[in-house]
This record gives structure tokens, sequence and C-alpha cells, in this order.
């Protein structure tokens, strides 16, 4: 790589690399930027990766980084490269417009089953015009797991919509109009006092299969489970008894242990499952590539940035 600029290794997955590189060289003028693949592994001696499920052999050549991207808000992948070194900081996505994609998703998934949209759907195939009872905002609270920059503001519309709305974390937050609990030790007052429980939670050792039929039964009656963090946050055979014995009414999930999702995996004859493929909310690329352009610029001046992983928590 070329002396006295900055360089850069990416390595996305787009099969259109110039739709990254192109852009990053008009907000760094001075960047040099290679394109890694396993095929074609570019020269050693970047100063910055910019990752998203890189190929091992990338760190192995990259030995003096000074920071990795990940494009993602989630680094449970990146961090389970072996090849990735301990010392070097990983800097994660923080929202970039995924926020609210992801707010919008969860608002959307929770008012279809609220206002009875499912019903009038089903009525309109014979043509019934039929008015059912009004939706209770009370009698739907909703547990929000994770108040992270996705959870936060997922639990601030939900309360905005007049949602009773609890929200659980590591360490305690303050949200307007968000019932806040923290840590273990509020864990179950936080599920029995949910009806809906949202996952937002990034996939560690601590918070790997926390959707499972203990928490489920915490829940209150009737409950409806949102995955739309990891699939290895839910243990998938726990949901599947709890949906064929209605303690669980709907569940709508966004990620699975296997993506793609099998043929055959009983989650797609479910009537009351809701399946999207890992789309709840996408890196949008021009405010990605904005945001680690700004950072990789301010670490250059010397400056600090957000979004470093606490390695020791892996999020
Ligand atoms: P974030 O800003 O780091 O927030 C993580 C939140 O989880 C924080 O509130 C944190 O608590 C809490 N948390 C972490 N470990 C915990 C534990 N053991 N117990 C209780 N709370 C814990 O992350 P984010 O940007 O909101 O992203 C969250 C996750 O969403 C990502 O990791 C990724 O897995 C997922 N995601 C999914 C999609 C999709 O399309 N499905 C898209 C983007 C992201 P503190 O506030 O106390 O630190």
């Amino acid at each position: 790589m070329s002396e006295g600029r900055i360089n850069i290794v990416l390595a996305v997955g787009d099969p259109r690399p110039e739709r990254w590189t192109e852009p990053l060289k008009s907000l760094i003028p001075d960047a040099s930027i290679e394109v890694f693949t396993d095929e074609t592994p570019s020269p050693a001696g970047a100063d910055y990766a910019i990752v998203w499920k890189p190929p091992a052999a990338l760190f192995d050549q990259h030995t003096s980084l000074k920071a990795i991207f990940c494009i993602g808000a989630g680094v449970d992948s990146l961090l389970a490269v072996p090849t990735l070194p301990a010392n070097v900081p990983v800097i994660r996505l923080e929202n970039a417009g995924m926020a609210v994609q992801m707010a919008e998703y969860v608002a959307h998934q929770i008012i279809d089953i609220t206002r009875n949209m499912g019903l009038y759907r089903e009525q309109q195939g014979r043509n019934t015009w039929k008015a059912h009872r009004p939706i209770e905002r009370a009698a739907w609270p909703v547990g929000v797991m994770g108040l992270g920059e996705i959870g936060g503001r997922v639990a601030s519309v939900l309360a905005q919509l007049d949602y009773p709305v609890n929200g659980w974390s590591r360490s305690m937050h303050a949200l307007d109009r968000v019932k806040c609990f923290a840590g273990q030790a509020d864990f179950n007052a936080f599920l029995s006092a949910s009806r809906i429980l949202v996952n937002t939670l990034p996939l560690t050792s601590d918070t790997a299969g926390i959707i499972n039929a203990q928490t489920i039964n915490q829940l209150m009656p009737e409950a409806m489970i949102i995955n739309v963090g990891r699939g290895g946050h839910l243990v998938e055979n726990d949901l599947l008894k709890a949906l064929a014995e209605r303690r669980v009414i709907r569940a709508t999930l966004d990620v699975f242990e296997e993506e793609p999702l099998p043929a055959e995996h009983p989650f797609w004859r479910d009537p009351h499952v809701t399946i999207t493929p890992h789309v709840a909310a996408t890196t949008l690329r021009d405010e990605t590539i904005e945001q680690i352009a700004g950072k990789i610029l301010a670490l250059e001046a010397g400056q600090t940035v957000t979004g470093i992983v606490d390695r020791q928590h892996s999020y």
C-alpha cells in the first residue's frame, strides 16, 4: 500500500465494491483503498479495515491496523473471527439510519396485532364489514430488551404511541415514559410486567439463549415475541412449544439460528409466526460510509471516537 496516505482495506462482501471505495475516496481524499477477498488478497500494510464477515486471512495479512470498522451494529460474527487481533479497537456502526427502521418494523408488528389488522384482512376476503373493539393499549405492555441505539429508539417510539413500555439493559437508563429496569436483579420484574417481548440485545455469552421457556413463562399470558436481535438469542424449540400451547399467541422473527431459515423448519408452517429474512434494519451505505469516514478522519486528527466495542462485554 502507498506510503504517507491513509491506507484502507475493504472487505464488505459487496460484489460492486466501487459503491464503497468511490464515496470513501471523495470523503477522505488522502485515502488509498484496496479491496480484500479470499481470491484477491490486497497488499499488506493497511491502517484501517472496513469489514463485514471478513475472510480470516485479512487479519493475518494486515498486521498494523489502527482500527477495524464493522459495517453492522452487531459485532458477534466479527468477534468470532479467530484471527481478529486482540489489541486493535473494533468500532461498530452506531445507528446510521438503522434505529428508525427498527422502530418502524417493531411498531408495525405491534400495531398489526393490537389493531386486529389480520382479522380485517381475513374479513375483506369474505366481503365482510364488521367492526371490532378498539384497542386497549394497557392490555399490551411492551418490554424492550436492550436500550442502546436501536432499543432506545424502539422504546421511545412505542411510548410515543402510548403503549405502556418497559425497558431492560445492563446499566440503568432514564428514558421519557419508559419504565426502566437493569441487570439480572430486575430481569424477572421486567418480564412479568410485559406482554410483548421485543429483543434488541447484542449476541454475547451473557445474552445467548435469553428467550427460552423460563423467560417466556414469566411474561403476561397470551404473550407476543418479536426477535430482531440475533437468532442465537432464541431457543427455537421453546418458542415452538409455547406457540403450540398458546402461551405465546404470535411471534415475529427476523433473525434465526440458521440463515437462510431451512425450508423444512416448522416456523415456516406456523400460522402464528411472521418471518422476515433479516431485514428489520439494514445497513444504509451512504450513512455508513459517512459515519466511518468521519471517524477515520477524527482518529487521524488524534481525536477520540465513539462506538468502540468493549471486548470484555463483547458489544
Ligand atoms: P447497542 O447500542 O450496543 O445497545 C445494546 C443494548 O443492549 C444496551 O442497552 C446494553 O445495555 C444492552 N445489553 C447488552 N448486554 C446486556 C446484558 N447482558 N443484559 C442486559 N442488557 C444488555 O447496540 P444497538 O446498536 O442497539 O444494536 C443492538 C443489536 O441489534 C445488535 O447487536 C444486533 O445484534 C441487532 N441488530 C439487528 C438487525 C436486524 O436487521 N435484525 C440490525 C441491526 C442490529 P447498556 O446500555 O447498559 O450497555
